[in-house]
């Protein structure tokens, strides 16, 4: 991307962007994005505990106005859901995903975000496992992570489309655990791969009702056989609890901020030179 050497694409700072922006300019802005190099993907490491290693990387989109400001994710993810454009988008940022991780990491598991949209969109499945068979990726490699406030599991044909996805041999992530209202429902309609544990709990653990709902949610997770991930994960003590409590794995700005995979890779030279 001709962005990707700003200083402005490595963080995304919510106060800096450009979130004025009406539906139609934000419209025609997505139908152009990918020919006009708009888009691009930053990568944020997962870590897993105990071991301490970064054993993953979420795939975050990121889009650029004209004038090289970003615009939130909060603002133009539900636009490109609303016209539709996420459904190509979503491909470009699989593709790219898988391509940037053979330089940043190729142990590593590359997971994506994907909205109902996408998973309704026909032909989905075929396009994804298409795009996975091309790029030579083992299929267990990629993750497809699925928000709980979606009403897929209210689908047959969304669900039918996430179980032929799990049979290639993607894995299958929730995400935002406990936000949603399908909750323990879909635990059991369900079997996921891992469970991401939104960040709010993680906030509320401060307190000693918190700090009990985190432990019950990550048993809960844990008595289905199912691997945890925490997010949000902004401060040392916050990550002492997670251990004490048995986390697997953590993502935050402590372990690392969503960067472009160039930024990754200058910094992991830089730790080779010390
Ligand atoms: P999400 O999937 O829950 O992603 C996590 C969000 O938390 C990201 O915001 C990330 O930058 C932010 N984050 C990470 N660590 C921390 C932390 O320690 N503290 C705090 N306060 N925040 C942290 P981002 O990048 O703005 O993305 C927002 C949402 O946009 C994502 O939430 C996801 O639902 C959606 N999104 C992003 N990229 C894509 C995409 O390629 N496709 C789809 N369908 N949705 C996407
Ligand atoms: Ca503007
Ligand atoms: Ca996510
Ligand atoms: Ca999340």
């Amino acid at each position: 991307s001709k962005f990707s050497g700003r200083a402005t694409w490595t963080i995304f700072d919510p106060e800096a962007a450009d979130d004025d922006m009406s539906g139609q300019n934000l419209v025609d802005l997505l139908k152009t994005a990918r020919t006009e190099d708009l888009v691009s993907t930053a990568y944020q490491p997962i870590r897993d505990l105990p071991s301490g290693r970064t054993v993953g990387y979420e795939t975050l989109m990121r889009l650029h106005d004209f004038d090289g400001s970003l615009i939130s994710p909060q603002v133009f993810i539900p636009e490109a859901e609303r016209s539709g454009a996420i459904v190509e988008l979503g491909y470009w940022a699989i593709e790219r995903a898988i391509r940037d991780m053979k330089r940043l990491d190729p142990q590593a598991t590359v997971s994506v975000n994907v909205s109902g949209v996408q998973l309704r969109a026909p032909g989905f499945p075929l396009r994804v496992t298409e795009i996975v068979s091309r790029e030579g990726m083992p299929a267990s490699q990629l993750a497809l992570e699925i928000t709980e406030g979606m009403d897929i599991f209210l689908e047959p044909q969304a669900l039918k489309a996430v179980e032929e996805l799990r049979s290639f041999g993607l894995q299958i992530w929730l995400d935002d655990f406990g936000t949603g209202y399908a909750g323990l429902a879909c635990l059991r309609e369900y079997e996921f791969d891992l469970i991401k544990i939104d960040k709010g709990f993680l906030q509320d653990s401060q307190s000693e009702v918190g700090l009990l709902m985190l432990e019950d949610m990550i048993g809960l997770v844990h008595h289905r056989g199912i691997r945890v991930l925490v997010e949000g994960v902004e401060t040392a003590n916050q990550l002492r609890i997670l251990e004490n409590l048995g986390v697997d794995l953590v993502q935050g700005y402590l372990v690392g901020r969503p960067a472009s995979v160039e930024k990754h890779l200058s910094r992991a030279h830089e730790t080779d030179a010390l």
